[in-house]
């Protein structure tokens, strides 16, 4: 048996000013043939999960190009041309193969092409021919469109927002793939569109108690996978949208009734798979309240986490903060290359007036001028989430009064402490702890908070859908429209 796998993938928010070419790939994760590394990454665990059971199974692995941008705004075409042509050669060269397996996110947007996933999928079955199985794994954030259905054998989602479940994931898809291939299953897919947007979490209820459900009912009673594809509101194309994902062995009807009732049950939940958000001020208050000695309350800036697509440069909290210098609080990470330039020049334990932060786009707020003393540099901060090694690249620490803040060279989300600790700040002679993440956060923090609470400091990221200059969403949609299930 042959198999072959490849990963291409980033989130695409296309109402931010943050383009994407080739470049943006190779600068962030990019492995030819052969130089993945021994760890996962978000979106190309199936080359790792490949990998290992390659040898116990019985199978020769091909490895294609896996890469990933950080989510942005609108990957440019020649970008997503090359790239996929890339490993549609691979492909070629690497036929006749039983199995392919693709990393995907499934929100990838490039100029011309509204479904990247999709049309990779579809040229990789005309080349691969229709007994070749197909499997994708995809993020949860992602639009599930009938053409990554059609085109795959098998799709599966991350079950967990935080994203903990990467490498379980590729591993069912792994195992889905072989059985199909080996003819023990006959996988067939029903997917229930909600019409809508019932983004939850996992990190709390209800979504919590729904997600173990789900995993107990696979392998059983026919089931071989279900998957909530929860959508990525930031994006301006027709299937944006949460729906159910159902695979049974062989029986649509089933796969459908199933998928149906899932479904359902999320919509009925209404805004109660979210978690209250606070303003900026009654964040910080919420948090005084709640802090404990040696324990910080964390604030998630949900709508300025470079993992949405947006800069992660927006200095709303920070100047909140600093209308607070009684506070000791913490913030990080903010986008500033240049600040971070500048920082690591002047050195540790030199204080040096610098403009930061509030620069990529008017949501970003106004750039910060201030006397600062710079307490922390690093050539590379990085900084473990799950099973993967995430770069922020040349980061620098910066204080003012009782105020730390982490700037850093490279987007990305503040999926852990060391974001901090790396940098010689202690958590825990702080009250409160601002980290630019959604959720992905909440694995890694929760057991240093007093309490994790969730802040709404206005964006950039857009947070209520019904003020989304939408322009090809199917309709009916909700909340722009009354759902049409309800
Ligand atoms: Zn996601």
């Amino acid at each position: 048996m042959r198999v072959f796998t490849a990963s291409l993938a980033t989130e695409t928010n296309t109402f931010a000013p943050l383009f994407v070419d080739r470049s943006a790939f190779e600068g962030a994760f990019y492995c030819p043939p052969g130089t993945h590394p021994d760890t996962p990454t978000l979106c190309s665990a199936p080359t790792v999960a490949a990998r290992r059971r390659a040898a116990s199974e019985g199978y020769e692995l091909v490895e294609g190009t896996a890469t990933w941008a950080e989510p942005a705004g609108l990957v440019s075409r020649e970008g997503y041309e090359s790239l996929r042509d890339e490993i549609l050669g691979q492909l070629k060269a690497a036929l006749p193969v039983d199995i392919v397996l693709l990393g995907l996110h499934g929100s990838m947007v490039a100029r011309g092409y509204d479904d990247c996933e999709g049309d990779l999928i579809a040229r990789v079955r005309a080349l691969a021919g229709p007994d070749c199985v197909i499997g994708a794994e995809l993020d949860m954030h992602c639009h599930l469109t009938a053409e990554m259905v059609a085109g795959a054998d098998i799709i599966v989602a991350f079950k967990e927002f935080p994203h903990t479940d990467f490498l379980a994931r590729a591993e069912d898809l792994l195992e889905l793939c072989l059985k199909t291939a080996r003819k023990q299953v006959k996988p067939v897919s029903a997917v229930f569109d909600c019409r809508g947007l019932a983004a939850f979490m996992t990190s709390r209820e209800p979504g919590r108690s729904f997600v173990d459900r789900l995993i107990a009912m696979e392998g059983k009673d026919g089931i071989l996978s279900i998957s909530v594809a929860h959508g990525f509101q930031a994006a301006d194309v027709a299937d944006v949208g949460t729906k159910v994902l159902v695979i049974a062995d062989g029986d649509e009807a089933k796969a459908a009734a199933l998928a149906k009732q899932l479904g359902l049950e999320i919509l009925r939940w209404g805004q109660g798979g979210s978690p209250k958000h606070y303003k900026p001020e009654e964040g910080i208050a919420a948090a005084l309240a709640l802090a404990e000695p040696g324990k910080p309350v964390v604030l998630a800036d949900r709508w300025d986490n470079p993992g949405g697509g947006v800069a992660g440069d927006s200095s709303v909290m920070v100047e909140a903060l600093l209308r607070h210098p009684e506070i000791p609080a913490a913030i990080g990470a903010l986008w500033d290359p240049v600040a971070v330039s500048l920082c690591r020049a002047a050195g540790v334990g030199t204080e040096i007036p610098l403009r930061f932060i509030g620069k990529a786009a008017p949501s970003s707020g106004r750039p910060i001028d201030a006397v600062v003393k710079v307490v922390g540099t690093t050539e590379d901060l990085l900084i473990p989430f799950e099973q993967s090694w995430v770069s922020l690249g040349p980061a620098a620490a910066i204080r003012i009064g009782q105020l730390d803040i982490v700037l850093a060279s490279t987007r990305a989300q503040t999926f852990s402490p060391p974001v901090f600790t790396d940098l010689g700040i202690d958590l825990s002679a702080k009250k409160v702890v601002v980290v630019k993440s959604s959720n992905h956060f909440h694995a890694a923090f929760a057991p240093i908070a007093a309490q994790v609470l969730y802040l709404d400091s206005g964006g950039p990221y857009p947070p209520d859908a019904t003020k989304i200059p939408y322009t090809k969403v199917k309709r009916p949609f909700s909340p722009l429209d009354p759902n049409p299930w309800l």
